[in-house]
């Protein structure tokens, strides 16, 4: 078993007890509930066949599909997988939308595959998991490395399987094939209506607050893009090749026209260049961690300057460096919380490809940041009660939410 899911497990244990879970759901809520491991022979360019590792875990299916993204990523593993699933699961309870969660993988580096090459493997990937998805079973969706092409090649690969088109099998797809309108967005957008709500209990003015973001993908570069016109300071930006720094703010349009010329933030004029490293250290008032995870470890925790943490990334902090950051008194706002916004509009899309009807931009927005926003004060109001971090009130609520379904449920047979 790696760290991750060890962590996963100790997270567990803890709130159990907050809980006064019974063993007998304990138990049920400690194994994933379904594991696929799949081989996908892929014809590549040059004619030679290789074959690759795909993963499918449903963690748990109590409250409604499983539901999750496919990252493509050269160290996958099942155990990944399987921790990130179990996240998905409490995930989808944090924000009481009616999902199980699941999670997939493809051991493959996509950066160096052609397109063609990448749309072979997904079709057979497609195929083989074909058993076990479905709109009514579980509903995959883009995570890291995986875009909205991707999608579209799952959504066409399933509806061929069956016979006609079934836009509700996968989210995250691109317009005219069922897309939802502000998915791509959706995550970014969740991470503000959730940094509203942090300043607010903090009562520090929005408007005021200083962000540095680690990563410079999706989720990082949307973020910044989203909070740039509303005149908010993002003085530090990280991605895998370095980071830049600048108190007064950088200029977000300008940085991503940067990173596409050069393939980094790295060397942009109106700045200071930094290590990822340092930039966590610098005094800012908000950090984002959004690329990798275990990104935050203890050693980086012990550097840590921010009073406040929002887990853009799924799993970016280390079961070690929560500890730190807890006597620290930093105020963390988890993964299963803040970077819900993505699974949310999933949620909307897959509603909407069933009712075959669309909503406006506007519409899904408006539903998201109530959402997210309900779920904030849904775990707050337990931090608070409790008087536990916020990683153990998001645990609380989400793991409450499963346990209830599962105890209710009962078992089978
Ligand atoms: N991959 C995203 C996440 O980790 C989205 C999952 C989904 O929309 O199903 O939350």
């Amino acid at each position: 078993m790696d760290r991750h899911f060890r962590d996963q497990l100790r997270r567990l244990e803890e709130v159990q007890k907050y809980l006064g879970m019974p063993d007998r759901v304990y138990e049920r809520l400690i194994h994933p509930q379904r594991s696929l491991t799949v081989s996908i022979p892929v014809e590549m360019d040059d004619g030679s066949i290789k074959t690759f590792t795909g993963y499918r875990v449903q963690y748990n299916t109590a409250r409604g599909p499983a539901k999750g993204g496919i990252r493509y990523h050269p160290e996958v593993t099942l155990d990944e997988v399987t921790t990130f699933a179990a996240l998905m699961t409490w995930k989808c309870a944090v924000v009481n939308i009616p999902f199980g969660g699941a999670k997939g993988g493809v051991r493959c580096d996509a950066s160096k595959m052609s397109r063609r090459e990448l749309e072979r493997l997904t079709r057979r990937y497609t195929y083989e998991l074909g058993f076990v998805i479905g709109p009514e079973r579980d509903i995959p969706a883009p995570d890291m490395y995986t875009d909205e092409q991707i999608m579209a090649w799952i959504m066409d690969t399933y509806s061929m399987m069956k016979g006609y088109n079934v836009p509700g099998v996968v989210t995250g797809k691109p317009g005219f094939v069922g897309s939802s309108r502000a998915r791509k967005m959706a995550t970014a957008r969740g991470l503000v209506a959730v940094l509203e709500e942090t300043a607010r209990v903090m009562s520090t003015p929005f408007e005021e607050l200083k962000v540095a973001i680690i990563g410079f993908g999706k989720v990082g570069a949307g973020l910044a893009e989203e909070l740039y016109p509303k005149g908010i300071r993002v003085v530090g930006c990280a991605d895998s090749k370095g980071a830049i720094y600048n108190p007064c703010g950088l200029n977000i349009p300008e940085l991503k026209k940067h990173k596409k010329e050069t393939g980094s933030v790295k060397g942009f004029p109106d700045g200071t260049d930094l290590t990822a490293e340092e930039l966590m250290a610098k005094e800012v008032d908000v950090l984002v961690p959004a690329s990798i995870s275990g990104q935050i470890n203890s050693a980086v925790a012990e550097k840590l300057s921010a009073r406040v943490i929002v887990e853009g990334a799924n799993n970016p902090t280390t079961g070690d460096a929560d500890q730190v950051l807890r006597e620290k008194g930093v105020f963390l706002v988890p993964d299963i919380l803040a970077s819900a916004g993505g699974v949310v509009v999933s949620y909307f899309e897959w509603v909407q490809d069933l009712q075959r009807y669309f909503w406006q931009d506007k519409e899904v927005t408006e539903r998201l940041r109530s959402i997210m926003k309900k779920a904030f004060r849904d775990v707050y109001t337990v931090h608070r009660e409790k008087d536990v971090d916020m990683r153990t009130a998001a645990m609380i609520v989400g793991v409450g939410r499963v346990a209830e379904a599962v105890s209710s449920r009962g078992l089978f047979p």
